[in-house]
């Protein structure tokens, strides 16, 4: 009886591509993707170590799996990720029936792990701390038949004095750009349309062999790609935000005109306590520089609230500074303290009630920029890509969903036989905060489409995100 897998995952980009391997090495051990619904004789855990809320969740789904452990003791557990990384054996104390614990540098050693752990029936923990093989070379089962992630960078050589990304995924390692492209123009070969380069700090890319215009000579290259419609990239540091990649960005067709760019504060005193190398005039300076050569683009962030020491003044600061940067969306957090970070240590914290009244105003306040932003959007023309997972039509349902160039959520009724995967031409009829509503004026088949509906017909809807129910 071939035995079945489950990936649950949490946190960032990385780790939902870190996902994609580790389904991908458990198909090549010989193990099936459960079905949904279905309790999988192997769950994997990809944990995340940003937030506090992260590990409650991981160790609230451990002690929900015990009593489902006990009685099927063939079942197996493991733990892997950024939290793996940082609490190592102190998983297996808190939940010695977890069979694997792995790390951020070692996903590969999964499957034998699992394999020595059954045959020695006794819980195995690996963590390397540094990396050995660049991670893109193991086997990876994408989500998505036309979209993809494409790690160019591991890593981070930034000290942000919140985070603690550096101490568990270790200084900036580079992949060579060929290896990169190869990788880029197979996935074009297997129906990709869609791709986004990944990186802790992704325009760094090049400071491991020296070469500050690496990032933009990579998108560059990415515009010569034949059947790539569209490259993405996530996330850039304002500090390394160097002008060639505006350029690039506004002189290649596939390079979409969309930059998602964490801003953290909009206090200068904060963000020297957040040890973020910039300045908001410098921020606001890439914004300026972005919006000239590229009207039409849209600015997404991610800000802190309620980091060490912040004042009503700095919050005030950065309310004022999301008015004038005029955010299509800003990803807004609750400052969490991280054991082991330099801002953990830090004696004036803010008193939570006052961080949930300032991230309640932040989000408000964002909230009515976004609808003003997607507003001044009806009447205007789009390009959309129909998505996976909101695409999938049935014979009720009319509506679908896509993203346009611009990174942003748009429904639409379907007035032809689009597929997930296929472009639709639209006019923005309506929007809201967080989405835009369109009218399709053409459809446009593609081989991403092709793609879907292949891989639809060969092996049936593909659940987007292997889970188990999760612990409320
Ligand atoms: S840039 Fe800062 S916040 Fe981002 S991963 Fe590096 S240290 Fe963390």
């Amino acid at each position: 009886m071939t035995r079945t897998y489950t990936v649950e995952t949490y946190g960032c980009q990385m780790n939902v591509h870190d996902s994609e391997r580790i389904a991908g090495l458990l198909d090549e051990a010989g193990y099936l993707p459960v079905e949904p619904g279905v309790q999988a004789d192997i769950v994997v855990f990809n944990t995340c170590a940003v937030r506090e809320n992260a590990d409650n969740k991981l160790y609230g789904n451990l002690s929900f799996l015990a009593p489902i452990k006990k009685a099927n003791p063939n079942m197996q557990i493991a733990v892997g990720g950024c939290l793996a990384q940082k609490d190592q054996s102190i998983i297996l104390k808190k939940a010695p029936y977890v069979d694997v614990v792995f790390g951020t540098h070692n996903v590969g050693s999964l499957p034998v792990l699992l394999e020595r752990a059954r045959i020695e029936e006794e819980s195995q923990i690996e963590i390397l701390e540094a990396l050995e093989h660049f991670p893109s070379t193991l086997p990876a089962r994408r989500f998505s038949a036309f979209t993809s992630w494409v790690s160019i960078s591991v890593g981070c050589n930034n000290t942000c004095t919140f985070c603690i990304v550096p101490t568990l995924r270790g200084i900036e390692k580079d992949r060579p750009a060929v290896d990169i492209l190869k990788e880029i123009r197979a996935l074009v070969d297997q129906g990709v349309i869609e791709i986004t380069l990944l990186g802790q700090n992704v325009n760094a890319y090049g400071v491991d062999f020296g070469d500050r215009s690496a990032f933009a000579n990579l998108l560059r290259e990415c515009g010569k790609i034949d059947g790539l419609e569209r490259v993405r990239f996530m996330s850039p540091h304002p500090r390394d935000f160097t002008d060639d990649v505006i350029e690039v960005m506004a002189n290649t067709k596939n390079v979409m005109p969309h930059l998602h760019m964490p801003l953290q504060s909009g206090s200068n005193r904060i963000l020297q306590e957040m040890r973020r190398s910039y300045r908001t005039s410098r921020y606001l300076g890439i914004l300026d520089r972005v919006r000239q050569a590229m009207p039409e683009a849209m600015i997404t962030t991610d800000i802190i609230v309620g980091f060490p020491g912040e004042t009503e003044e700095d919050f005030q600061a950065t309310m004022d500074l999301a008015t004038q940067a005029q955010f299509a969306a800003a990803y807004t957090y609750k400052y969490s303290i991280r054991p082991g970070t330099p801002a953990g240590a830090m004696a004036n914290q803010v008193l939570a009630e006052v961080v949930g009244e300032r991230y309640t105003r932040l989000h408000e306040h964002q909230q009515a920029i976004s609808l003003g932003v997607n507003q001044r959007s009806i009447g205007t023309k789009h390009r959309a890509l129909v998505s996976e997972v909101e695409g999938r039509r049935d014979a009720a349902q009319s509506r679908l969903t896509g993203k346009t160039e611009d990174f942003r959520l748009v429904h639409f009724d379907a007035v032809s036989e689009a597929r997930p995967g296929d472009f639709v031409d639209l006019t923005i009829t309506d929007a809201s905060a967080h989405y835009l509503i369109g009218r399709e004026e053409a459809h446009i088949e593609t081989r991403g489409g092709d793609a879907f509906a292949a891989r639809e017909a060969k092996v049936g809807p593909q659940p987007t995100m292997l889970g188990i129910p999760k612990v409320k």
